[in-house]
């Protein structure tokens, strides 16, 4: 009898397994596709300098509107993409167009810093900081414009191989950031020994500023941490006055978030970069 009920829920767990694995393959063939298609868009959202109140620079941040499937979030296609492979394409795409969009900018007088993410897998591309040069040099923008978003996970990987990489582009001119800062699974150490300008404080540390005493305590230790090593810092998920009211008198340096803008497309943050 047992032996009987354990072969059932073998056989249920098979079934669902097979199920996650089909619809993994079809949203990696439909990804795919996509890219093929031209279905993906960048869109752009401001990132604020506290003391200026000036737009400093966007970060960018892939939109998916399927024929089919309605608007996907990259919240939950990022992370197929990444185990199936499919981000190396899209990541090259992502970096393609936002350095072309920044070079629109740049050639309409914006001087804006462009942000965008980068995937690990795609980091471990051996013609990965070939590409960043390659990119820039094709659109003529100087390198200092272009800032890229890693998240710990890069940084955990082969030590080595990670470090060179980093001085490389360093080197280049780029600016690198953190992402997510705080809720990944390194080392600080690494903060050491890797040419990191910038740390941005995750939303979950930020959604409940001003009140949680934790999150205070987090966000200071952060922001001193970050300028004792000669580092700027940014916060995401600034949703309101408030929030942005304590980051300030906390010394933060930079904003980001739904209190000033959502993340747009290219005609919206030109509008509102250059108001008529
Ligand atoms: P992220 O890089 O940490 O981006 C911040 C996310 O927070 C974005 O979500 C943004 O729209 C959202 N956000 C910004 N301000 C606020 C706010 O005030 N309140 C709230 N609740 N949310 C805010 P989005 O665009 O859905 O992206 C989610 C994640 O997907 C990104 O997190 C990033 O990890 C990934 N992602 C997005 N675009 C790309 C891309 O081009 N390449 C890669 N590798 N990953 C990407
Ligand atoms: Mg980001
Ligand atoms: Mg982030
Ligand atoms: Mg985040």
């Amino acid at each position: 009898y047992v032996k009987e009920r354990g072969r059932s829920d073998f056989r249920f767990y098979q079934k669902q397994m097979n199920i996650g694995l089909l619809s993994r393959m079809k949203m990696d063939h439909a990804m795919r596709q996509a890219l093929d298609k031209q279905l993906f868009r960048l869109h752009y959202q401001p990132q604020i300098d506290l003391r200026s109140g000036e737009i400093f620079g966007v970060e960018a941040l892939i939109r998916w509107r399927d024929e089919e499937l309605g608007d996907i979030s990259p919240a939950r296609f990022i992370p197929i993409a990444e185990e199936s492979g499919a981000i190396v394409p899209i990541g090259q795409w992502v970096m393609r167009t936002a350095i072309a969009q920044a070079a629109c900018w740049y050639a309409a007088g914006q001087t804006l810093r462009m942000s965008f993410n980068v995937s690990a897998l795609q980091f471990q591309q051996t013609n990965f900081v070939d590409g960043v040069a390659e990119a820039i040099r094709e659109a003529g923008i100087p390198p200092s414009l272009v800032e890229l978003e890693l998240t710990e996970s890069v940084l955990i990987r082969d030590a080595e191989e990670t470090l060179k990489k980093l001085e490389a582009l360093s080197q280049l001119g780029v600016s690198l950031s953190i992402d997510d800062f705080g809720t990944g699974y390194s080392s600080l150490s690494y903060l050491k020994r890797f040419p990191i300008r910038k740390l941005k404080i995750d939303r979950s540390f930020v959604e409940d500023l001003p009140h949680d005493e934790s999150d205070i305590a987090i966000v200071t230790a952060i922001i001193h941490l970050a300028h004792a090593m000669k580092m700027r810092v940014i916060a995401e998920g600034v949703e309101t006055a408030g929030q942005r009211d304590l980051l300030m008198q906390l010394g933060c340096d930079e904003v980001q978030g739904y209190l000033y803008s959502p993340a747009l497309p290219p005609d919206q943050m030109s509008a509102m970069l250059a108001p008529a």
